[in-house]
Parts: structure tokens; sequence; C-alpha cells
């Protein structure tokens, strides 16, 4: 287990560009603003879609790709650091035509038709993220 105290920083609102991948452009924030910590939600649409879901038994990432466009009923996510860059890690659900949902790990490749966003940074400690041998991702681990 792990746990750390810490404190309320700055909060960030704001729109991703058209066009632009979802979670690179998250990140790009992330890196403009400093945000070493914190976590982040938005909601819009995008016009495409690349979502993952990480199968435990093979230990590998299965993704859908969604060619065609969706509502973004829910993002949720965090920011911590992996090799001292800030890193998001944020998962989505969408909404096709028809109001059926669909939801995963977000990944390179979800391309913002629109978005609003929110980022609240945390401050008074740091998250890393490390290899983890037990389920072979990438965790929180000091
Ligand atoms: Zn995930």
């Amino acid at each position: 287990m792990l746990i750390k105290k810490i404190n309320y920083g700055e909060i960030f609102l704001g729109r991703l560009s058209y066009g632009a991948d979802l979670l690179e452009e998250l990140i790009k924030v992330c890196s403009e603003k400093e945000i070493q910590l914190g976590q982040v939600q938005a909601l819009g649409a995008v016009q495409k879609a690349r979502i993952g879901y990480y199968d435990q038994k093979s230990k590998k990432f299965r993704f859908h790709t969604l060619d065609k466009p969706h509502e973004i009923l829910s993002l949720v996510g965090n920011i911590s650091l992996k090799n001292n860059k800030p890193i998001v890690h944020a998962h989505l659900t969408l909404a096709d035509e028809k109001g059926r949902a669909w939801g995963g790990h977000l990944a390179s490749g979800t391309i913002v038709y629109a978005c609003e966003y929110l980022i609240q940074s945390f401050e008074g400690a740091t998250l890393e993220r490390e290899y983890d041998k037990k389920t072979d991702l990438s965790l929180w681990q000091k």
C-alpha cells in the first residue's frame, strides 16, 4: 500500500484544440503548466477514439479503435511522473449515436472534436510510476 498526503494546488480550466490528440494535448498542458501531480476531468466529443483494455492474463493491452464520432460522457484521470516527466493516466466513457457506452483506458489516437477540461494540481508530494513486476504495468511506486 502506498499513501501520500497532498494539498490542493491550482486549477486550470480550458479547451483542447480541434483535431488534437486528446492524451498528448493533456500531457502538453501539464508540461507547460509544470503540473507534476494532479487530477483531470473532461467532457466533449471525439472524432474517433482509441481505448484500451488490460488483459490481466496475457498482461497486454488490447486496443479498440472506434472510427467514428462519439460523445465524451466522462474522462477521469490522474497526473503523476514517469521518468521525471508528467504522465496522464485517464479512463474514458464514450457514447455512440444511439447512446450506447464504450469505455476504457485512454490511448494516443483519440482525436478531439471539442473538449473542455479541468485540471486540479496537487502540491506537497510527488508520485512516480515505475515498472511493477507483478502486474507488468507502470504503477505508483514512490
Ligand atoms: Zn488505465
